[in-house]
């Protein structure tokens, strides 16, 4: 079995006239036609002009567009809203761009099952906006939170700022319809909390970005929409402060701890110095910068649990200094400096950017020994750490300083060569797509990427969905 179909002329000239002849005319865009947006996601890896995107507008014609590919044995790429940092929705040159976006909106709101129906191509935000409207809650939230659609999210199973009180994305589904590479419609939209009937299939397709089939619609569950939100900002003056801090929030504010986030100080200098108009709500020098944010149902109560919470953390020696938000207005301050990490590709210009996990008590020695290695193998390395330590869960924005071309590789393979010497994961929450397929087999054995291959073999035999991503079927284990 070749890794990677090789369509002829003549069959990708048959699978683009036969696509054109069974789906509307706005569905199917080739040559000139196919937007710049699908040339590529925000890996910034160099754009690829494919074949043809489709954009089909019913889970009927979703199947039909793949069972006509599938026909013509030309490869597909399942795109969303392309806001994916690993490669995965990266076009291949010669193959079809499965678009989701013309497939948007939410089919339905139960509000006494607390579901919501939703399209494959609908944006998070758009669903964030319809449960709070309801008067809920949505679980999943990030950065690209305007642009991602919820197709994306499940199949990259991706995380963000909440997992720690309501796990990654996969947890918030209840049924999945997706589309086989064959062309099949699966549809399994249960809306009931418990069905244990058997395998529980929609777990192999989320997380699988577009590699084993095409999610078409989801059955999400909402949660009650928090009565209030706190946060605080804290300074810390030892990493074994951070992991008691962590000890005593999830202690003492139980399943109200909504997110835990730490920046050292390198990253704390880029987000408040380096990046306009985010102001630093506590000063320092600190040895670690701590949100804490809590989720609570009522104001009195929950409110003053906080504030008792955050004064016995500093009467225990715990935290050296916070600040306390007093308004939503203030969280969203905090959050600031967490989100400025968006703006490091204006403020940095091209960088390499990592969504490593770690044990809890290995990430400052990780960190610490990431960052050495870097300096004394990079020319003008400049390396800042932050992210979601109550998950498990670091970001690393590292580059050479100056450097016309980002030396990406060597400066892959000294972060991922340290997360393995930490048994650590290469990827936390974006997911293997391109970029980080040849590490893959430094936090998996060798048996369970023999099993991946198999499973792709199964459900895809002639490698036609997103060939190339997350794992290669003919490779050996490394
Ligand atoms: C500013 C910013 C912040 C981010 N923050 C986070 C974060 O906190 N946590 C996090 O996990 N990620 C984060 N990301 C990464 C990204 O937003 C997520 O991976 C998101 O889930 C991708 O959704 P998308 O619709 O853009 O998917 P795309 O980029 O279009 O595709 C991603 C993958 O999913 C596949 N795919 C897309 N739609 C479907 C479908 N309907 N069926 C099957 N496969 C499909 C593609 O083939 C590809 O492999 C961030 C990105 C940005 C730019």
């Amino acid at each position: 079995m070749p890794p990677t179909p090789a369509p002829s002329v003549h069959g990708s000239d048959a699978c683009l006239s036969a696509l054109r002849d069974r789906l509307p005319a706005a569905a199917v865009l080739a040559g000139d036609e196919i937007p710049a947006r699908n040339l590529q996601d925000t890996s910034y890896i160099r754009p690829v002009r494919p074949l043809a995107v489709v954009r089909p507008d019913t889970p009927g014609d979703i199947a039909a567009a793949v069972g006509i590919c599938a026909a013509h044995r030309v490869a597909m790429v399942p795109q969303g809203g392309l806001t994916g940092l690993a490669g995965g929705g990266h076009p291949i040159a010669g193959a079809v761009m499965i678009s989701l976006e013309r497939f948007s909106g939410i089919e339905e709101l139960d509000a006494d099952a607390a579901t919501m129906t939703v399209r494959a191509g609908t944006p998070l935000e758009v669903i964030q906006r319809a449960a709070d409207d309801a008067g809920f809650f949505v679980a999943l939230d990030l950065g690209a939170r305007g642009s991602c659609q919820i197709g994306g999210n499940l199949s990259t199973n991706a995380g963000g700022n909440r997992v720690i009180r309501y796990g990654m994305a996969r947890e918030m589904v209840l049924g999945l319809e997706y589309v086989l590479a064959d062309g099949t419609l699966v549809t399994g939209l249960n809306k009931m909390m418990k069905n244990n009937t058997g395998y529980d299939l929609k777990q192999l397709v989320m997380g699988s970005e577009g590699t084993l089939g095409i999610i078409t619609r989801a059955v999400l569950r909402l949660h009650p929409k928090p009565g209030c939100t706190h946060a605080a900002l804290c300074g810390v003056d030892s990493y074994d402060g951070v992991v008691k801090l962590l000890a005593a929030a999830r202690r003492g504010l139980g399943p109200m701890l909504s997110a835990f986030e730490v920046m050292w100080p390198d990253y704390w200098h880029e987000a408040t110095v380096s990046v306009k108009g985010v102001r630093a709500p506590i000063t320092g020098p600190h040895a670690f910068y701590v949100l804490v944010e809590m989720q609570g149902l009522d104001e009195t109560i929950d409110g003053a649990r906080f504030m008792s919470w955050i004064e016995a953390a500093f009467e225990d020696g715990i935290i050296s200094d916070a600040t306390v938000s007093q308004s939503m207005g203030d969280v969203a301050a905090f959050w600031r400096t967490r989100d400025a990490a968006g703006e490091f590709g204006t403020v940095l210009g091209p960088h390499c950017a990592f969504d490593i996990g770690l044990p809890l008590r290995a990430m400052d020695d990780f960190a610490t020994t990431c960052r050495a290695r870097l300096l004394a193998e990079v020319p003008n390395a400049l390396s800042v750490y932050y992210g979601h330590v109550g998950d498990g869960n670091i970001h690393i924005v590292a580059l050479s300083r100056g450097a016309d071309i980002q030396p990406t590789d060597a400066i892959s393979g000294i972060v991922y060569d340290t997360v393995r010497q930490f048994h650590g994961t290469v990827s936390a929450e974006h997911g293997i797509g391109l970029l980080k397929k040849k590490y893959l087999g430094y936090t998996r054995t060798p048996e369970e990427l023999d099993l991946m291959r198999r499973l792709k073999r199964a459900l895809d035999p002639l490698h036609l969905l997103n060939p190339g991503k997350v794992i290669d079927i003919a490779e050996t284990a490394t």
